[in-house]
């Protein structure tokens, strides 16, 4: 996504820009909407501009537990500066984006793809107390129970088998 200088020049405050996820390039979050909205506040401030605002996007998740498809709305703050000043810009520093006077538009994906990817949690679940599926049977245990008594330990099972016979 573009943010064009003439627009910066003239200053914004919570403006809507709609990003086409296709535009960031990811292949591994599966987005529920092909569209990424960000709320966007520009600054004058160090040799360019500060950039403030929020990103909001919504994504198709697994349950870790249970497997089922589930959406999940994401919403995260955003924060950098575009800047003409090379002595701001540094690979520890990656809140800095080189922005220099020649150049009439700068590109944010790269920002808001990495913000977005950050965001993936490493653990999904449908909800916090979400039962899991019945590993004899396979029921989603969260729609319906089922009558599968599950061994706690395999080896105590195995032992009650012995008895049993
Ligand atoms: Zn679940
Ligand atoms: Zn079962």
């Amino acid at each position: 996504m573009k943010l064009f200088r003439s627009d910066l020049i003239a200053g914004f405050s919570d403006k809507l820009f709609e990003i086409p996820v296709n535009e960031l390039k990811t292949d591994i979050i599966q987005f529920a909407e092909p569209i990424v909205r960000c709320m966007l506040t520009a600054v004058t401030a160090f040799d360019g501009y500060k950039i403030t605002g929020k990103l909001i996007w919504s994504t198709i998740e697994i349950c870790d537990r249970c497997l089922t498809n589930f959406p999940q709305e994401h919403e995260l703050p955003i924060l950098f500066w575009l800047t003409s000043n090379q002595d701001l810009i540094s690979e520890v520093n990656e809140d800095f984006l080189w922005f220099p006077d020649s150049q009439d538009w700068v590109d944010i994906s790269t920002i808001v793809h990495d913000l977005i990817y950050l965001d993936e949690p490493i653990k999904t679940l449908c909800r916090k107390d979400c039962k899991g599926i019945c590993p004899v049977c396979g029921q989603n245990l969260n729609q319906q129970t089922c009558s599968c008594s599950v061994p706690r330990d395999e080896g105590q099972w195995n032992d009650l088998k012995k008895l049993v016979e």
